[in-house]
């Protein structure tokens, strides 16, 4: 049984908290599961990527930026191998490139193509966790190339995809998804189970617990996506064909 996690940068911003998800992955892979972790830069280190990006060059340098950035997502992928080393747990880092993402190449907002799965199932078939730096993959120039703001959550819902998971977990810092933004409603609701068309709107409406792409891939390629806090991993909603 093959499990895709994927961590937010919120639930990745301090050691303390990479150390849960490697726990988590840990504890799976204990009892005998494939885990495949996927990551976002830790808490608000793209936005900081961009800040200072935006003082030396404010009309943008697409490649560039890319390069730059997709190093937020990397920087946290082999801080979490490393978590896991710690555990006893073998694992290893890989870039979108090196995990086999191939995009269409639109630097900044790139949809990804086709997944070779090779490399991942190696490493997983030698009995470790393989940790992706979501949001980023190679495009048809061997680039690197990043997917969008919010984009860990495609790659997250590609690998489940191409590599048949079994799960595919979104840990994030709410519950679930509700049918308001609970913050600011305190009467919303959480849905235990909710359909892709219905998420798919709400996420064009602003919810920003998943990427709107990542949830057109899921319907279109039938996954199931559960969405689950990253403190507790109590059950949270899944978001599943309900058609
Ligand atoms: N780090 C990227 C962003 O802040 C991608 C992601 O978090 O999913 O947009
Ligand atoms: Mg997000």
């Amino acid at each position: 049984m093959l499990y895709v996690q994927k961590y937010g940068g919120t639930s990745l911003g301090d050691a303390g908290k990479i150390q849960v998800a490697a726990r988590r992955a840990a504890d799976l892979s204990r009892q005998g599961y494939k885990v495949v972790l996927v990551v976002s830069a830790q808490g608000n280190t793209t936005d900081k990527m961009l800040a200072q990006a935006a003082k030396v060059n404010r009309r943008g340098a697409a490649r560039e930026l890319d390069a730059y950035l997709s190093a937020g997502e990397q920087m946290s992928a082999a801080l979490t191998a490393m978590a896991l080393g710690a555990l006893g747990c073998p694992a290893v880092s890989l870039t979108g490139p090196q995990a086999g993402i191939y995009t269409d190449g639109v630097h900044g907002n790139a949809r990804i193509l086709d997944v070779d799965t090779s490399r991942i199932r190696r490493e997983l078939n030698e009995g470790k966790i393989v940790v992706v730096a979501g949001f980023q993959g190679l495009g048809p120039t061997g680039d690197v190339t990043t997917l969008g703001r919010g984009g860990s959550d495609i790659t997250a819902v590609a690998l489940a995809a191409w590599l048949r998971a079994d799960k595919c977990q979104i840990f994030t810092d709410v519950d679930g998804i509700y049918d308001r933004d609970p913050n600011i409603y305190p009467g919303a609701q959480r849905f235990g189970r909710i359909g892709y068309e219905k998420m798919l709107s709400l996420a064009r409406n602003g919810a920003q617990v998943l990427h709107d792409r990542s949830v057109e891939l899921a319907r279109d390629r039938r996954i199931t996506v559960e969405v689950l806090s990253a403190s507790t991993g109590e059950p949270g909603t899944l978001v599943c064909n309900l058609e």
